[in-house]
């Protein structure tokens, strides 16, 4: 049998060892209500892990029980985007495949005195419920015989009541310790069309009454949510007994990912998209995983990256740039190297004729990836940002007077820069030092700065994007997420790329050199040099 990593395998691995499991199945059970974040990245991985790991099933359950929130849109968006991850699913189930079967259990609850149909509004029942150490008050219809309620509760599905007139309540104990167990609504009315079963019902059952009865009904042996519903398994396993299950599902909590600087819950992702701060829900920014995929992040290094961070039953917060660290390893070791210069210069070497070709490592990491020729000429382009008129002491980048080499080429003398009439550098004119080839460099002189380029003659115009968090940092932890959103987290830069990059196949990751990791993509006809991840690791371990 596998090896138990953390505390649910090795539940589950004790259920099977004791035989009171014979084969495993779980399920994923999202609400399709909104897109997939990063924390749902991890509640798959547990799910689908733990089934693949003891040789089991899991399903993708679709917990369609709030029809207001709930589209087709969404259900497709995240069935894409659990491909993308790679995880593949028994059976895709949803909670409204089984509406028939879970109001035939509430009529046997009610025909149990298990169950009745209260009078109460919404208000009037978070009024009785008392508190943490009050205990609350009996409804005054909680006992009404099972034939009248019974009675009021196929008229409640029939149609006869509006939204809020009745509700039907378990029969639990209202001066229970949890809160959970006081005599919890049930069903609602709720006369709203289902993005499946249309107008055909009503009536909805809640969440806490549903989700137990559809997890029996598949053959969950573990159903594994977030910690927030540790108080509510009292109430699932009231459920499961009440109605006699057996198999009995076992729920088991793990603590949620939490990350800094994102926001992830999908009411606020939902508010970004619908108030314009980004461009949709697969913006680059965002911690979808649409936005992820569309950002350039491999799904094999956000597996990854969910397996390293761990299951446990303790709240914590992952740094954000641990998942950056994370993703980097991944593209350091595989992505091609190429360059791009971002708010291009020109540099002119005065005393250079014709071209030739420089070798370069396709990735020095990865030997079997091999070289590759890029053609070096009297025409090129740096970086501005490699280039000033006003350097500051041990400035190791370009400057009148000055040298550094150009990556794989030649050292470069800096011999004028030539201005326009506001005095900003247009061009700056060098010579080159013939004997100083890299490989082969015999010039005795010593450039500490060696810098990317790119050649004016072949290279490609291109729309560099870089991108900050979209929350602010940790400082303005506690803050609404209003006042902690980064509103101008996209910076677009121009630039001027290699050839190789505009003819990369668009979702292409590449290290620029000294710049990052980027995607290629296009915007219309143009080239779009993507941020997936910086080069710097400001990852404190
Ligand atoms: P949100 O609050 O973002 O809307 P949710 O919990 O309502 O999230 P669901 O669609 O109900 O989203 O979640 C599906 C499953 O994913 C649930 O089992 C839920 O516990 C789990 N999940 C959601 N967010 C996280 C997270 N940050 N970390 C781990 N699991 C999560
Ligand atoms: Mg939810």
């Amino acid at each position: 049998m596998a090896d138990a990593c953390n505390f649910i395998e090795q539940i589950v691995a004790e259920d099977l060892a004791a035989g009171r499991v014979k084969e495993v199945q779980t399920r994923f059970p999202p609400e399709p209500n909104g897109y997939l974040h990063i924390g749902h990245a991890k509640s798959m991985f547990v799910n689908f892990g733990i089934a693949e790991k003891f040789g089991g099933k899991c399903n993708l359950f679709f917990d369609d029980t709030n029809p207001s929130k709930e589209k087709t849109e969404f259900v497709d968006a995240i069935k894409r985007d659990i491909a993308w991850l790679g995880y593949h699913w028994a059976k895709e189930v949803y909670a409204s495949d089984f509406f028939e079967i879970i109001y035939d259990y509430a009529e046997k609850l009610i025909c149990m005195g298990k169950a009745f149909v209260c009078d109460l509004s919404p208000e009037e029942i978070r009024a009785t419920r008392g508190t943490l150490t009050e205990p609350g008050t009996e409804s005054p219809y909680r006992n009404r015989t099972a034939e009248e309620n019974l009675a009021l509760f196929r008229e409640m599905k029939a149609g006869k009541y509006a939204d809020g007139e009745k509700c039907l309540r378990a029969k639990i104990d209202m001066a229970s310790p949890n809160v959970n167990l006081r005599d919890p609504v049930i069903y609602r009315i709720l006369h709203a069309a289902h993005h499946r079963t249309g107008d055909r019902w009503c009536i909805y059952p809640m969440y806490d009454y549903a989700h137990p009865v559809c997890d029996y009904l598949q053959g969950v042996t573990h159903s594994l949510c977030t910690l927030e519903f540790e108080d509510h398994r009292p109430l699932y396993d009231w459920v499961g007994l009440t109605l006699g299950f057996d198999p009995k599902p076992r729920q088991i909590e793990f603590a949620r990912l939490n990350m800094t600087n994102l926001v992830m819950s999908k009411r606020y992702l939902k508010k970004l998209v619908e108030d314009g701060s980004v461009h949709g829900w697969d913006d680059p920014r965002m911690p979808t995983l649409a936005g992820l995929r569309n950002r350039g992040v491999p799904a094999a290094a956000l597996r990854d990256f969910c397996e390293r961070a761990g299951v446990a039953k303790a709240q914590s917060e992952c740094d954000i740039s641990y998942f950056e660290a994370v993703v980097r390893e991944y593209l350091n070791a595989r992505a091609p190297r190429a360059m791009a210069v971002a708010d291009p210069l020109k540099l002119t070497i005065t005393n250079y004729e014709g071209s030739e070709e420089v070798d370069f490592d396709v990735n020095q990491l990865d030997p079997s990836a091999g070289t590759r020729k890029v053609t070096f000429s009297k025409h090129l382009y740096i970086e501005r940002g490699d280039f000033s008129l006003d350097p500051p002491p041990k400035y190791h980048r370009l400057k009148v007077g000055g040298v550094a080499r150009l990556k794989n080429a030649y050292i470069v003398r800096c011999d004028e820069a030539v201005r326009d009439a506001d005095g900003n550098v247009t061009e700056i004119l060098c010579t080159y030092l013939p004997e100083s080839r890299s490989g082969h460099d015999t010039s005795g002189v010593k450039a500490k700065g060696v810098l990317h380029w790119v050649n004016a003659e072949t290279c490609a115009d291109a729309l560099l994007k870089q991108y900050d968090h979209l929350l602010k940092d940790a400082d303005y932890a506690g803050q609404d997420f209003s006042e902690r959103m980064n509103l101008s987290s996209e910076h677009v830069f121009h630039a001027k790329a290699e050839p190789c990059l505009a003819e990369a196949a668009e979702g292409t990751a590449f290290q620029l050199m000294r710049t990052g990791y980027y995607k290629v993509c296009r915007e219309g006809e143009r080239l779009c040099l993507s941020e997936i991840v910086s080069l710097k690791d400001n990852f404190n371990k």
